[in-house]
């Protein structure tokens, strides 16, 4: 019962996207709580499995893993420096000048990275703002060498491969790091698939890695199997939840599970044909998604199950999104904290 996470698939993802970028080391994205799925498990597993490159959005969330990995990882944080954060042991991923000379100023030693803006427009330095600090940056002494230990840009069309932002912001990259000899990066799981032009030294993928889209081929990791409360009989021109979306158009059976919008099941899957799962068998979600539960019309399964699946091999978090009318990134990283976790080992 609850939410399964197999960390053998997610690291079989993570070594099938390595194996598309041969050329670059492949980090680990596991910022959000690695993307809902639990950071504490999640880094570790990667770190076994070879992962020497993570990436979080937050100081604290860094701070969070640091523990946890030897001293060969690398934690970099996303928002780089913020005034009176603690980065003790991890690198921020400096996107300003004024992240830049605030990190020079209070870690003159401590290893930084930098984010370039290459189109984007939501974090990095404008190509003025780096022809300005860039040789100050490529020569900064630091523990760990001279000059930055990653430059990186981030794509915003990367998922579709005809988009022309994408060359647009290879071409830039390539221009913004001319002559740079530190590593670059600029793929995260739709740059990898975009092919080797995009890989460079260091690769970011989150996503696929979580078994989702646009990496079609990933394994699936999350089963979230919910538990049957209670079944009732339901008489033909009954109603079933709020707003009596759902009236009952024969005798039925339905099945009330424990989990609803408060644990990251969206209330707009309500009346969108939705099914659970009881082995290979579907039963059709009726009436409205409430804040903690689900009805199921179990009608025409053999028998009532004392739990059903809504994540599996054969529903997945793309197809939670589509129907939610949102993405695979929202469904995983909304998933609730009340489901009891059970994590496989890899
Ligand atoms: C979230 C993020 C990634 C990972 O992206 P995915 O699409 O999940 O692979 C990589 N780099 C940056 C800067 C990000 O913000």
């Amino acid at each position: 019962m609850g939410l399964t996470i197999d960390l053998g698939a997610l690291v079989a993802n993570w070594k099938a996207l390595a194996d598309r970028a041969p050329g670059a080391r492949p980090g680990a994205v596991v910022k959000a709580d690695a993307y809902g799925l639990g950071a504490a498990q999640v880094a570790p597993a990667l770190h076994a499995a070879g992962a020497r490159d993570f990436f979080v959005a937050q100081a604290s969330e860094g701070r969070a893993i640091r523990p946890l990995l030897a001293p060969d990882a690398r934690i970099f944080v996303l928002s780089g420096h913020m005034p009176g954060q603690d980065l003790t042991g991890l690198i921020p991923v400096l996107n300003s000048p004024e992240q830049f000379f605030r990190d020079r100023a209070l870690r003159p030693r401590a290893p930084f990275a930098i984010q370039l803006d290459t189109g984007m427009n939501r974090l990095g330095f404008e190509p003025a703002e780096w022809a300005s600090i860039r040789s100050e940056a490529l020569g900064a002494r630091t523990d760990g060498g001279t000059g930055p230990a990653l430059v990186m840009s981030h794509l915003m069309c990367a998922d579709e491969p005809g988009h022309p932002a994408n060359a647009a912001q290879l071409r830039a990259f390539r221009e913004m790091t001319e002559g740079v000899s530190a590593p670059r990066s600029l793929a995260a799981t739709g740059g990898i698939l975009l092919g080797d032009d995009y890989h460079f030294d260091v690769t970011r993928p989150g996503i696929g890695l979580y078994g989702a889209d646009p990496f079609q081929e990933a394994r699936p990791v999350v089963t979230l199997a919910l538990e049957v409360i209670q079944t009732r009989s339901v008489a033909a021109g009954e109603a079933v939840g709020y707003g009596c979306t759902w009236t009952a158009p024969r005798p039925s059976r339905i099945a009330t599970v424990s989990a609803g919008y408060a644990d990251g099941l969206p209330r707009a899957l309500s009346g969108k044909g939705l099914v659970l799962w009881a082995g290979d068998r579907g039963a059709p979600v009726v009436g409205r998604v409430s804040m903690d539960l689900i009805t199921v019309d179990v009608t025409d399964l053999p028998d009532v199950p004392d739990r059903l699946e809504i994540l599996n091999a054969r529903q997945g978090v793309d197809d939670l999104a589509r129907l939610a009318g949102t993405i695979g990134y929202e469904i995983l990283t909304s998933l609730g904290s009340r489901y009891p976790r059970d994590y496989r080992p890899a």
